[in-house]
């Protein structure tokens, strides 16, 4: 436990007049007190762990041997731990409802401005406003993406047989072209879905084999953009993300809109290890431009995914929902202050040519 935690704790309670759980509740229970002090040490952007259950593990080792099982500290971790997170879901929107949510210069020990998302957000940005395409020198939609996509395929590269998924999905992104300004402006903007250049293929997108889901080979959550082969795979199996609401099923509609910003901005994924706890502005992207478009999905709050099959992995991955989505929300709040006079969302701004920011 750090200092900063530990002298934080005892404020709070002194503010507060509030107590900590008693001893029988104290391994299933946090008390306000403890759950005060991690959402301030976040909003003031360290970096600590929290504390998930009031009593911490003895120091004297030999303590819990004369306990039973279920009365030592640690017992039930994941169960009590899953609870927190869900906790604080609710928790949180009361506490920034009425406290009204800090605009933060650090997050999870890091600068603002250093935040992977925000980085390539505010790169991207620069990019969009450099570009030189104006909107009615472009010409219609379906031609342009007829000359850079090919029609779907499966594995072996024939026609596909599910023409429910993939006959669909140029009337999917010409939809999304239609009902989102942001998708516009990227697709018009970015030359990554242009057509190919000699010698160059169409990006093309593959189903993987029908009955994948139930092969726990070819159900392996394997999906993504291949820049070099031009080819986005899609997933077979459900595969999971997180989100501001827990963990959720990937939605086709955003992995295809994510495919494709990908692809428009020539942007990768996040490294593994920091994937549990950023983004990425084409997580960022996708986003907003399912929201435009009316997409009722929750935030995606962070770029690690789990398969159905790899339970530890979901685990894993759920237990981080506090930290992704306080995360997500601070760097949301700095990238909408941006632009504050134009709109209060950095998407209607992308590729204005704002005076604050260049
Ligand atoms: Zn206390």
């Amino acid at each position: 436990m750090q200092r900063e935690q530990i002298y934080l704790h005892e404020m709070v309670h002194a503010l507060t007049k509030e107590g900590d759980p008693v001893s029988t509740r104290a391994l299933r229970n946090r008390g306000p007190i403890v759950y005060l002090t991690d959402k301030i040490l976040s909003e003031a952007g360290y970096d600590f762990p929290q504390q998930v259950m009031y009593s911490r593990p003895p120091t004297d080792a030999s303590l819990p041997k004369t306990l039973p099982p279920h009365e030592r500290p640690g017992y039930d971790w994941e169960t009590v731990a899953r609870a927190m997170e869900v906790e604080n879901r609710y928790l949180d929107g009361i506490a920034d409802a009425q406290a009204g949510a800090v605009r933060q210069t650090r997050i999870l020990g890091e600068a603002v401005e250093n935040r992977l998302t925000v980085k390539e957000v505010d790169a991207m940005h620069g990019e969009l406003a450099s570009s030189t395409q104006r909107p009615g020198e472009v010409p219609y939609f379906g031609d342009r993406f007829e000359a850079g996509f090919k029609s779907a395929v499966d594995t072996q590269g024939r026609s596909p047989r599910s023409k429910e998924v993939l006959g669909h999905i140029d009337f999917f992104y010409g939809e999304l072209y239609r009902n989102s300004k942001l998708f516009r402006r990227l697709f018009d903007a970015f030359a990554g879905a242009r057509a190919p250049g000699e010698g160059q293929a169409k990006w093309k997108f593959v189903l993987p084999p029908e009955g994948a889901a139930g092969d726990p080979v070819a159900a392996r959550f394997a999906h993504g953009v291949d820049e070099t082969a031009r080819t986005v795979h899609l997933s077979g199996a459900p595969a999971y993300y997180l989100s501001n609401e827990g963990i959720a099923k990937i939605e086709r509609c955003r992995e295809l809109t994510e495919a494709m910003v990908q692809i428009l901005t020539r942007r990768g994924g996040v490294a593994e290890d920091l994937a549990h706890r950023n983004r990425g502005a084409v997580v960022w992207l996708a986003d907003r431009i399912l929201q435009e478009a009316g997409y009722p999905y929750p935030k995606r709050i962070a770029y690690a995914t789990a398969a159905q099959s790899d339970t530890v992995a979901q685990e894993q991955l759920a237990l981080y929902e506090t930290v992704a989505r306080r995360a997500a929300s601070a760097e949301d709040r700095h990238l909408d202050s941006l632009h504050p006079k134009r709109n209060r969302q950095v998407l209607a701004c992308l590729g204005c040519r704002p005076r604050t920011h260049s």
